[in-house]
């Protein structure tokens, strides 16, 4: 088959229809409308096999993976997704394999009302890259940085769920229902909460390559660090169930592949943060404080300082 009855196949029809696209798929470029008093929050993601997820990852769970890790970063933005362009190499026309990906990549489109807009494809190994584009309201962007030092810092979900999920899809042992099997496979951008954050949260960033890898790029941007509690962290019970507790923190603050948000609140918009985050059905837990030398600690009950190895993923 073709790449263009493959796009037309498995990749031109779409559930989600968009009145801001005047010309999607099909011609040399799309053609869209940013609506007025929106600014436009877009951002490019790669994963490529045997980088970012284990080669025969099930190919449903790529097309989710791979739109989520983007939209993940228009949460951060506080953004609403509107548009995505898709870029795919992979080795064969394997007619399976991409009726997989998209039907994992257009269940969570229609979700969030996202709407393929145009790509590529072409033969190489396996490398899915995407731009995906969304809406803010004029200056109600989150950033990176708005911490002050004194402001309580937050993250959204379990984190530490995807890694420890991860290990069991590399061990081989991985039940797909596994709640942090599941979390690796089917993570779930929040859009809600980033939304609900605006003109809440001094800052955010999604947690992509481990809590404290990530926060580090957040306060970096002010040259600030953080306190945080090693007993505040959430740890879920199905992480518990997998992990000793020692391991799930070490997996909650350095494991990667959680989307979740981090960020930071001021001590008087807390109140107004916790509710409003409730009202968007986001669990968050604030698990520490900013400071002003710049350097996270780790501190446990006892009020010893622990320290963690290799915070995050590294390419290079
Ligand atoms: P061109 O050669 O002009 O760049 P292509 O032949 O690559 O165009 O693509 C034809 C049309 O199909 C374009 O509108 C392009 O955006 C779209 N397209 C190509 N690959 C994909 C894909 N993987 N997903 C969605 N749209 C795609
Ligand atoms: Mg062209």
């Amino acid at each position: 088959m073709d790449e263009f009855s493959l796009i037309r196949r498995y990749f031109s029809t779409q559930d989600v229809k968009r009145g801001d696209v005047v010309l999607g798929i099909g011609d040399d470029a799309a053609l869209l409308r940013v609506p007025p008093g929106q600014e436009l929050a877009v951002t490019t993601d790669s994963l490529v096999s045997g980088v970012h997820f284990p080669e025969g990852l099930d190919a449903e769970s790529v097309g989710h993976r791979s739109l989520a890790a983007n939209l993940s970063d228009l949460a951060a933005m506080g953004a609403t997704p509107a548009w995505v362009l898709l870029a795919l190499t992979l080795p064969a026309a394997d007619e399976r394999w991409l009726a997989g990906f998209s039907r994992g990549f257009f269940a969570l489109a229609k979700r969030h009302q996202t709407v393929l807009v145009g790509g590529n494809i072409a033969r190489g190994p396996l490398n899915v890259t995407l731009i995906a584009q969304g809406f803010v309201p004029e200056g109600q962007a989150l950033t990176r940085a708005g911490a002050q030092v004194g402001d309580l810092v937050y993250v959204t979900g379990h984190p530490g769920e995807a890694a420890a999920g991860l290990k069991l899809l590399q061990a081989g042992k991985a039940d797909p229902k596994n709640p942090c099997v599941r979390r690796f496979t089917h993570p779930e951008p929040r859009i809600a909460a980033g939304q609900s954050l605006r003109g809440i949260a001094s800052a955010c960033i999604d947690v992509s390559d481990g809590l404290l890898a990530d926060l580090g790029h957040l306060l970096e941007a002010r040259g600030f660090g953080a306190k945080l509690g090693l007993d505040k962290l959430p740890l879920s019970k199905a992480l518990l169930e997998l992990q000793g507790r020692e391991d799930a923190q070490r997996l909650a603050l350095t494991g990667g592949d959680d989307y979740e948000l981090c960020f930071t609140v001021h001590v008087d918009k807390t109140k107004a943060a916790e509710a409003r985050l409730k009202e968007a059905g986001c669990p968050a837990t604030c698990i520490g404080a900013v400071e002003g030398k710049p350097l996270i600690e780790c501190v446990d009950g006892a009020g010893r300082v622990h320290t963690f190895d290799q915070p995050g993923h590294r390419h290079f």
